[in-house]
């Protein structure tokens, strides 16, 4: 077996019961997306639109691509047709834009809204506010092609675990605050998706259902 295959099945086996992996494969050769699949890994994710649609028209088509990166509203209409999940939705024009390219493709497009917890000012996302003022507009109900179901961060860049684990847990509190209020009704919001390959287990701690494992899966990437 390889090493990714190790590592996918190392890290599969260890996944509590409602814990999936997303293969973060970005700037990998399909050839490594090959292996992870033999492996009996189907959920992938991508953060360049380009790459993605290379990736999707040459490999299976029972691959369930997850778009993790931040996505440009001019870009939608090119993964509308077959991406799984759009986890980083960081603005209603945005939201807005998948729903139209829903609606042309035909999909109910799976969505999450991204946080902005970490310190870098760099990171996109609503902050905690910003989210609980557009779930409380109220808008996105009308969109029949997106729905949310839940909510993704990153935490920040740093090796102090102990703030590492406040963003997660902040973000956390926001989705059971969301979860037990605006959408009370909606069994379909139950995803958190944080925990990155140095923070996945305490992002598990934290509420995460969705882990995005790039490099210690697949190594380093060359940029
Ligand atoms: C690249 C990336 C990951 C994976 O990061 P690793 O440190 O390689 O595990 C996870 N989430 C997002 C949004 C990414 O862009």
């Amino acid at each position: 077996m390889s090493q990714i295959q190790d590592e996918i099945k190392r890290i599969t086996a260890s996944l509590p019961c409602g814990v999936r992996l997303v293969a973060v494969s970005k700037y990998h050769p399909e050839s490594h997306i090959e292996e992870a699949y033999a492996a009996g890994q189907r959920v992938f994710g991508e953060s360049h639109v380009q790459e993605l649609r290379r990736k999707y028209d040459n490999l299976p088509k029972d691959i369930e691509w997850h778009f993790i990166g931040h996505l440009q509203t001019n870009k939608v209409k090119y993964i509308a047709p077959y991406v799984a999940m759009i986890h980083a939705v960081d603005s209603m024009k945005l939201l807005l834009e998948i729903d139209k390219q829903g609606e042309k493709s035909g999909r109910v497009i799976p969505c999450l809204l991204q946080l902005h917890v970490a310190k870098e000012e760099t990171k996109f996302g609503f902050t905690p506010d910003e989210c609980c003022k557009l779930v409380a507009d109220g808008e996105w109900k009308k969109l029949a092609h997106v729905r949310i179901y839940g909510l993704m961060c990153m935490a920040s860049n740093t090796d102090d675990m102990a703030q590492v684990r406040s963003e997660f847990h902040l973000a956390y509190a926001l989705f059971k605050e969301l979860k037990t209020g605006a959408f009370a009704n909606a069994p379909y919001f139950k995803e958190c998706s944080w925990g990155m390959s140095h923070d996945y287990p305490i992002a598990i701690e934290e509420g995460s259902t969705l882990i995005r494992v790039g490099s210690k899966i697949f190594g380093e990437r060359v940029y």
